[in-house]
């Protein structure tokens, strides 16, 4: 198998050339042919997360070590299953949760692999990602079918139209006509505008301060688009029933709570880097919520699935680009240059 790794932090992805894995027990082998560039795959490469005040979290910390690949929205093929797998057959064509925990613990019995605390299997976090032309599966649980949506947006569901999803569920229960603002208007932004529409909300806010990402939002059923430099940014963004940020800097932060109602809710997703100082009293006065939200469960994705695959879930711009230009991609990305999703497509690499 070919995969794209990791060999230090900062430094290119390297190709390298290894033997094929072959699943053991419950585990499935995925031949991956599409595979989505995040935003936060960015942060692993870097090595860590900003804290803010200078302080760092170092992904290596939590087991992400060199060699490592990235790639953490996975779509490929089945091409071998272990002794003990169930539920799916060579040949099928399977969109890859990514979000695995350790299977054991509470957390994980109750659905939530996503915040598992005792042994994460995140592929593309803790074991090897998508970057790559396979990909070894923990349980075939965690392949769905997203036959008849368009491969490369299907693999952008397991991470950016996932988070959204899962973000938008954390909102406090809204009318149609509630404002709802969008704070960066990057993939999984938009994916959150794309969300919201599906959910049939009419007044949703799209901020950002680039005017391409700001007009591609409005395509996917923004009703207003704001640059959050302007001097009235903050007047146009009072009164909101729910904020979600999927940017996450203390200017932000600092904007999107700002322009609560009372009882709104702010949704904190983005991982940008930062710390947050806030004066508590307003936080009850004007009983508003301010909560986090990490990428989300299999359940979700189930439903999220079943929403694209009704016609429901707008697409993103996706531009799908040759596997080997990996490092091409999150250049692009860490410029700003990425309108939408790039997706890497492994298929013309397989061996
Ligand atoms: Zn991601
Ligand atoms: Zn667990």
């Amino acid at each position: 198998m070919i995969s794209y790794q990791i060999v230090e932090h900062g430094r290119p992805l390297q190709r390298v050339l290894t033997e094929t894995p072959k699943p053991q027990g419950s585990e499935v082998l995925v031949r991956i042919t599409r595979s989505g560039v995040c935003h936060s795959d960015l942060h692993i490469w870097e090595g860590y997360f900003d804290l803010g005040g200078g302080k760092r979290f170092y992904v290596k910390e939590r087991g992400c070590v060199p060699p490592f690949t990235l790639g953490h929205e996975p779509l490929g093929v089945v091409e071998a299953l272990g002794p003990r797998a169930r539920g799916v057959k060579r040949g099928q064509k399977r969109l890859v949760f990514p979000w695995i925990g350790c299977g054991k613990c509470a957390v994980c019995k109750a659905g939530q692999d996503n915040y598992c605390v005792s042994g994460s299997r995140i592929i593309g976090v803790n074991r090897n990602g998508a970057y790559a032309t396979h990909i070894l599966v923990p349980d075939a649980k965690y392949l769905l079918d997203a036959g008849g949506i368009d491969d490369a947006f299907a693999s952008t569901l397991a991470c950016s139209g996932l988070t959204a999803y899962s973000a938008s569920a954390k909102l406090p229960p809204l009318a149609r006509e509630d404002r709802v603002a969008i704070i960066g208007c990057g993939g999984v932004g938009l994916a959150g505008v794309a969300v919201l529409r599906a959910k049939g909300l009419k007044n949703i806010i799209a901020c950002d301060v680039d005017a391409m990402k700001l007009e591609t939002a409005r395509r996917l059923g923004a009703k207003e688009a704001v640059d959050t430099r302007a001097p009235d940014a903050a007047a146009k963004l009072a009164g909101m029933a729910g904020v979600i940020d999927f940017v996450g800097t203390p200017a932000t932060a600092a904007l999107g709570i700002a322009a609560l109602r009372k009882g709104g809710r702010y949704v904190l997703v983005g991982l940008h880097g930062g710390e947050l100082v806030h004066p508590l009293p307003p936080i009850a006065q004007r009983a508003i919520g301010i909560v986090g939200s990490y990428v989300g469960n299999l359940q979700e994705l189930k439903e999220l699935v079943a929403l694209a695959k009704k016609g429901k879930l707008k697409p993103l711009p996706v531009s799908t680009r040759p596997g080997s230009e990996a490092n091409a991609a999150l250049e692009d990305l860490q410029a700003g240059r990425v309108i939408g999703r790039v997706v890497l497509d492994f298929e013309a690499l397989a061996l």
